[in-house]
């Protein structure tokens, strides 16, 4: 067992760090503060290779594994502190190119991910809907066949880059009558299509350079060849395929962002005076540092087991959601350590812990909430 990142992994992830300091920490705060989505930064990550790198070699990626694309969110996290930029590229590398490469036909791949991996197309997934989140099976959005035609009528939100891209992956019920495992299918949907709208644009508490929306489906026809995978699989196929690489893969952004708060504590512990010494004299602090390191250690550790498990074609579904829920409510705590520690400025955002408990409370819910997680890990305890 070796847990040491090769040579190889350790320049990458080194050169991940400095292309992130270099084209995407500069002008975080002004870009979160305004919650603005910047195409010049996102163009910069995709001109780095970025937005190809799990892909298929064929189809213009990199190739790259679970465990290196992990990696890869990881330093842009750390280096570039723009946690929106990192959901962004993750929603479009995890959830909506990746699932297009392992479900679907010549045709759609050679269609759609050649510019996914350049980045000129970001991908988006559309599965959560007002009333249906953790519950999928309780989604309303329907897909009528008309002959050769699927007609979509419904509401999707909180769908991540939903106002950029040119197509999504919508789930939507195909057989009203089937059990759930039957009656879902994913559709691609080109956003350019008649009754495809963007109905609402929604602010958040983090992650405010990423685009979060609501999309409706308005009596939207789309071809049987823009089903992705089998009709009718969408719950067991494409969406747990896209939770899979969340729960091993996206999460490593939240890791990345733990990185960052414990060296600003540490490098503010070491400079903030208080009765005349450094802040990091004294053993509340110490301690604190300490929490943080260990929480960080295990959120690294679990997360990069779960993406070698899935590398290597192992069970890991339980690991999966360990990671998933422990990675989450490790960020937070950490986050919140990070600003108690800063005192007063930790609470202003030109300290960027202030942002990053923002940024962290998602991974809390996004893609499965922790408790969700719990009730997968314990289904799985006590089958
Ligand atoms: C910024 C952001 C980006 C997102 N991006 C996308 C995206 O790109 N595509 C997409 O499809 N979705 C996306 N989501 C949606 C996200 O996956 C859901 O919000 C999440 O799955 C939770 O669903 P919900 O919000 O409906 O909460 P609910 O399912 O309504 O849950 C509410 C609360 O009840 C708890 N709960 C629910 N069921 C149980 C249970 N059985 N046992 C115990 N507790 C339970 C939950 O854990 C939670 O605490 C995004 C969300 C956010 C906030």
């Amino acid at each position: 067992m070796d847990f040491l990142l090769s040579e190889e992994q350790q320049a990458y992830v080194a050169s991940v760090r400095a292309f992130a300091r270099e084209h995407v920490a500069p002008g975080i705060l002004e870009r979160d503060r305004a919650g603005r989505w910047d195409q010049d930064v996102w163009e910069k990550v995709a001109g780095f290779g970025l937005a190809g790198l799990p892909l298929p070699t064929e189809y213009g990626g990199s190739g790259a594994d679970v465990l290196t694309t992990g990696l890869a969110l990881e330093a842009l996290a750390y280096g570039g502190m723009d946690a929106g930029l990192n959901l962004s590229l993750g929603a479009h590398l995890t959830i909506g190119a990746m699932p297009i490469a392992l479900h679907g036909t010549e045709e759609q791949k050679q269609r759609w991910l050649p510019r996914m991996a350049t980045g000129a197309s970001i991908g988006a997934f559309a599965i959560t809907e007002p009333d249906a989140g953790s519950d999928t099976a309780g989604m309303k959005t329907s897909a009528r066949r008309e002959g050769d035609t699927f007609v979509l009528n419904g509401t999707k939100t909180f769908i991540t880059n939903g106002s950029l891209a040119d197509v999504v992956t919508v789930v939507a019920r195909t057989d009203p009558d089937a059990p759930a495992g039957n009656a879902f299918t994913a559709f691609l949907v080109e956003t350019d299509s008649p009754g495809f709208e963007v109905s609402k644009e929604l602010k958040k508490l983090g992650n405010r350079t990423s685009p979060t929306v609501e999309l409706s489906f308005t009596d939207v026809a789309v071809p049987e060849s823009a089903i992705l995978g089998d009709e009718g699989t969408a719950l067991w196929a494409v969406g747990f395929e896209c939770f899979d690489w969340e729960r091993c893969c996206m999460i490593a952004s939240a890791v990345g962002g733990m990185q960052r708060g414990l060296d600003d504590s540490i490098r503010y512990a070491k400079q903030r005076e208080a009765f005349g010494k450094p802040i990091a004299t004294f053993g509340a602090i110490q301690h604190k540092l300490a929490q943080m390191a260990i929480r960080l250690e295990n959120a690294r550790l679990l997360q990069r087991q779960a993406a070698w498990l899935k590398d290597n074609g192992h069970e890991h579904q339980m690991q999966a959601s360990m990671a998933k829920a422990y990675v989450g409510e490790a960020a937070v705590e950490s986050a919140l350590d990070a600003i108690q520690l800063h005192g007063g400025w930790g609470y202003i955002d030109e300290f960027h812990v202030e942002r990053g408990l923002r940024d962290a409370k998602l991974a809390t819910i996004g893609g499965g909430t922790t408790e969700i997680q719990e009730m997968v890990i314990s289904r799985l305890l006590l089958a």
